[in-house]
């Protein structure tokens, strides 16, 4: 069983006080390296969004074939997943662009990275894409590339977190611009519909789940975290 560093109610009891996300009515960018990132993340926000009639897209960074080591037919198994979790976000008007990038081997090539998000950022853009110290090799290497990319077009760019709600601590957080996004309880519910769909990260036939009990709390929270960062 995987144990979290800092408990789910340690962390509850520091970020309940944030102030509240904009939103802001500009196009969205969800930048989630596996599928079930984007969910688990950003998954309310995604719903809020596309609810007000704004733009979002979806980045699949990769298809997460790499989270087993019998993997056959996983890429495709989990591409699925993710094109029913969003299409409940955002109830068929979320619309998904896979780069097929490797999984696990996102930091063999970051500029390759940047050069596949380029055309999906623009000034007027927001993206929001992981944290560049989200306690994943992967996930970091997406917060450097989009970092890079936000930066260059002039683009917003706001922080979303997983691994840290496991493996982080508050204080290595303390230097963020944090802010809660809050989430009603038609939101949470469609938030929970759609990690549903992310079948093979939470059942797996031979052994532990990818994504054990003890790994969901934070997703099923109230609000959802994200952070300013350009
Ligand atoms: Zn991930």
């Amino acid at each position: 069983m995987i144990v979290p560093v800092t408990d789910e109610k340690t962390w509850v009891g520091q970020l309940v006080g944030l102030p509240t996300f904009n939103l802001g009515t500009t196009p969205m960018v969800v930048i989630s390296p596996h599928p079930d990132d984007e969910t688990l993340a950003a998954g309310g926000l995604i719903a809020a969004h596309s609810d007000r009639g704004r733009d979002v897209l979806v980045i699949a960074v990769t298809d997460g074939e790499n989270a087993y080591q019998e993997n056959a037919g996983l890429r495709e198994l989990r591409a699925q997943e993710q094109e029913e979790a969003v299409q409940i976000l955002g109830k068929g008007r979320v619309s998904i662009v896979r780069l097929r990038l490797e999984d696990s081997g996102l930091h063999k090539d970051v500029q390759g990275l940047e050069r596949a998000l380029e055309p999906h950022v623009s000034h007027g853009t927001h993206v929001i894409a992981p944290w560049t110290g989200d306690y994943h090799p992967d996930h970091e290497t997406c917060g450097q590339a989009a970092l890079e990319v936000a930066k260059r077009a002039g683009a917003r760019l706001s922080w979303c977190f997983f691994w840290t709600w496991h493996r982080g601590t508050p204080d290595q957080l303390h230097n963020l611009d944090l802010h809660q996004f809050r989430l009603n309880t038609g939101l949470q519910q469609r938030k929970r519909d759609a990690l549903a769909c992310h079948r093979s990260q939470l059942e797996q036939a031979n052994g532990e789940p990818i994504l054990p009990e003890s790994l969901l709390a934070p997703a099923r929270r109230g609000f959802e975290v994200f952070a300013s960062a350009c």
